[in-house]
């Protein structure tokens, strides 16, 4: 493991056993934490607005995360005052991987969601959930976007609340919630705005571009697993349509950085600027490319 993939100690570990169950409250509040800016964000306004409850924050860790994600985390910890916790996967990338056929996620077979997000979460709730605990679990949908399927809960003792949608809060709240706590964006967002894993398939040939620059090994090791995967037949690239050796050419590279100042040319003479935001309004990923269907676990 790389320095850019590497879990600090410093979260607590969580491994919930049987025996912790019988002393939990019969009402549990839980806020997942994706490293990315809304639901740090949520994690302050939440605070702010309703200290009364007892929020476990959460982070669950693939393990595969970029450094500056931990860095964020930690300030964020110590802006609440708590620790997030963190939930590790039983099983990780490289296991997972090999019960893949050696076969890459993709936008099609999304097993990394599935068993490095979505499972360890459920393995942590079902416990709680099957001894009749309520749980409330907070997810920082904002004011100005959809409500998607999906982020609905499917058990009768979880419910999902969307305090940013009932507050009317849009991106633009989110950002002054963030300055106004000093918190600011996490460091990423210098060169790549989506959270998430450090080789997400959902990243804009941009963002690879950026990862190669700013963490060259973990680049390196995405361009291993990608020519493993090759090998065993699988038919996915990182991303679409070219291997990562492919954009790393220097005639590649150039393009894409064209194409990319381009968009954002585009975007910022037809934009509005915001009145209230003198720093005008960061641009993000997903404004200059099209929203992309990643999920709340990942990238919020
Ligand atoms: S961030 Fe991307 S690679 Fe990581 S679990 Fe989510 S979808 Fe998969």
């Amino acid at each position: 493991m790389n320095s850019a993939t590497e879990s600090p100690r410093r979260f607590l570990d969580c491994r919930v056993s049987e025996s912790a169950i019988p002393d939990e409250p019969r009402e549990k509040h839980v806020l997942g934490l994706s490293g990315g800016r809304d639901s740090a964000a949520l994690a302050i306004y939440m605070r702010q607005h309703h200290p009364e409850l007892n929020i476990e924050y959460f982070f669950t860790d693939t393990g595969k995360e970029l450094p500056e994600v931990y860095e964020f985390l930690g300030r964020l910890e110590g802006f609440l005052g708590k620790e997030i916790l963190k939930l590790n996967p039983d099983r990780n990338f490289d296991f997972w991987l090999k019960q893949y056929n050696t076969f890459l996620p993709s936008p099609q077979t999304r097993w990394c969601t599935k068993q490095l997000k979505l499972r360890p979460f459920e393995q942590w709730l079902r416990p709680m959930l099957d001894n009749g605990v309520n749980v409330f679990s907070y997810v920082a949908i904002r004011a100005d976007e959809e409500y998607r399927e999906g982020y609905s809960s499917k058990h009768g003792k979880l419910v999902i609340k969307l305090p940013f949608k009932e507050a009317g809060i849009d991106k633009a709240g989110v950002l002054d919630i963030l300055d106004a706590s000093g918190l600011g964006l996490p460091k990423y967002y210098a060169w790549r705005t989506r959270s998430g894993c450090t080789f997400c398939f959902f990243q804009q040939k941009i963002e690879w571009v950026r990862l190669r620059e700013q963490h060259p090994d973990a680049f390196e090791q995405a361009k291993a697993y990608e020519k493993s995967a090759l090998a065993h037949g699988s038919p996915f690239t990182w991303s679409q349509g070219e291997s990562l050796d492919e954009l790393a050419q220097p005639d590649r590279i150039e393009q894409i950085k064209r194409d990319h100042a381009r968009r954002l040319d585009r975007l910022r003479s037809k934009s509005q600027p915001n009145p209230l935001r003198t720093d005008h309004e960061p641009l993000d990923i997903d404004d200059l490319y099209g929203k992309a269907k990643v999920c709340l676990a990942c990238h919020k």
